[in-house]
């Protein structure tokens, strides 16, 4: 049994998880996975309504009861601090410290590849994000706030543990996937400290996989090169920051926000149970809740069906997982495209060629 919690969360966010639970629920079905789906009314709504986020004990009941959490996107214009998406999406990432923010990013299709002189077949990578220290853990502070003097800052934080668990990550999922190269991208050059520690860390561990040929690259030549040569990168792994930003240039690659899925895990053993043989993770689209188009029925809901596939392979349903994303190639295949990839299609057109072409 497969118990997934649902939080179909703001604007499109809510379209997109409705397509995405219409596919789970056929694919379960037709490969006999059984499905435990708890719908969640957790998001702008709730919050405005009667003030919660996410209630309390309730990560710790994830903890105990669920499998996965599938996340469609918050965020909403009327909570312009973002206090509920940032009790939702924060209180979940480092509660259950999914330490691994997983982008795949794979072209479908010629038609969606941006670049010129490479085809689909040249953009096909994944990155492990960092996604519990960083920049992102909210220490610093302001002096002077306000004054002309005023000073303000971000610490970038990085630890032992945390860089050698996401660098080991990144090194076992290639040779599980029969992936060649890991890239390590930091900027040691100029971050004399912190990123030192990256490349310390990066070279021990690679000793552990003579198998896997490796690199590294300071990110603003990765950067450079993922344009100029995506073919040459089959895994990257990188800090928090960085990663936020190159997994956006990989949504590009792919053609596009509304094609990009991502998983945050955490592969420790403390969290693996049978029904969850890598752990608990939240999955989630890249994207978010893109008010600008909420309403009109017109999201793509691509990201969030590649996305479950994500949540299926995780938890140990690789055949349903295959078979999502050959009927997602599918639709590609036949140009059928909402308006974000320059097509005229719905969400529910969409979603409706991805159910036929999975039978
Ligand atoms: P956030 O601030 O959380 O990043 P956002 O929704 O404003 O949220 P993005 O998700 O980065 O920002 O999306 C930027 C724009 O890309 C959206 O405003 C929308 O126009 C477009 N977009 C994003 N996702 C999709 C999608 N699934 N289908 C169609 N258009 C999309």
């Amino acid at each position: 049994m497969a118990r997934i919690a649902v939080i179909a969360g703001d604007g499109i966010g809510v379209e997109v998880t409705a397509a995405a639970l219409e596919v789970l629920r056929a694919t379960g079905v037709k490969h006999g996975v059984p499905l435990d789906i708890e719908e969640l009314d957790y998001g702008a709504e709730r919050y405005l309504r009667d003030g919660t986020t996410m209630p309390a004990g309730e990560i710790d009941r994830f903890r105990r009861e669920i499998d996965a959490i599938f996340l469609g996107a918050v965020g909403d214009p009327r909570i312009p601090d973002m206090r509920h998406a940032r009790d939702i999406l924060l209180a979940t990432r480092f509660e259950l410290d999914l330490y691994v923010n997983f982008r795949p990013v794979r072209c479908l299709s010629d038609a969606l590849c941006p670049l010129k002189r490479k085809t689909a077949a040249d953009i096909d990578f994944v990155v492990f994000r960092e996604n519990t220290e960083g920049a992102y853990v909210g220490m610093g502070g302001n002096f002077k706030k306000g004054t002309p003097d005023e000073v303000a800052t971000n610490e970038d934080v990085n630890t032992r543990k945390g860089v050698e668990r996401i660098v080991r990550a990144a090194f076992a999922y290639a040779v599980e996937h029969g992936r060649r190269r890991v890239c390590m991208a930091d900027k040691s050059n100029a971050l004399r400290f912190a990123h030192d520690l990256w490349q310390r860390v990066f070279t021990e561990v690679k000793k552990d996989y003579p198998q896997i040929e490796t690199r590294h690259l300071f990110i603003d030549a990765l950067a450079m090169e993922l344009i100029r040569g995506p073919e040459a990168f089959d895994v990257i792994v990188t800090n928090n920051m960085f990663g936020d930003i190159i997994t956006d240039l990989g949504a590009a690659l792919q053609g596009g926000m509304g094609l990009a899925a991502s998983a945050n895990i955490n592969p420790s053993e403390a969290l693996r149970r049978p029904s969850r043989p890598n752990g608990i993770g939240l999955f989630e689209p890249v994207h978010g809740s893109a008010p600008d188009i909420a309403g009109k029925g017109v999201a793509n809901p691509l990201a969030a069906i590649q996305t479950v596939a994500l949540m299926l392979e995780n938890l140990g349903y690789e055949g349903a997982a295959k078979d999502i994303a050959r009927a997602v190639q599918t639709v590609v295949n036949a140009g059928v495209f909402t308006p974000d990839l320059g097509g005229s299609a719905t969400t529910a057109k969409t979603r409706d060629r991805v159910l036929a072409a999975l039978g």
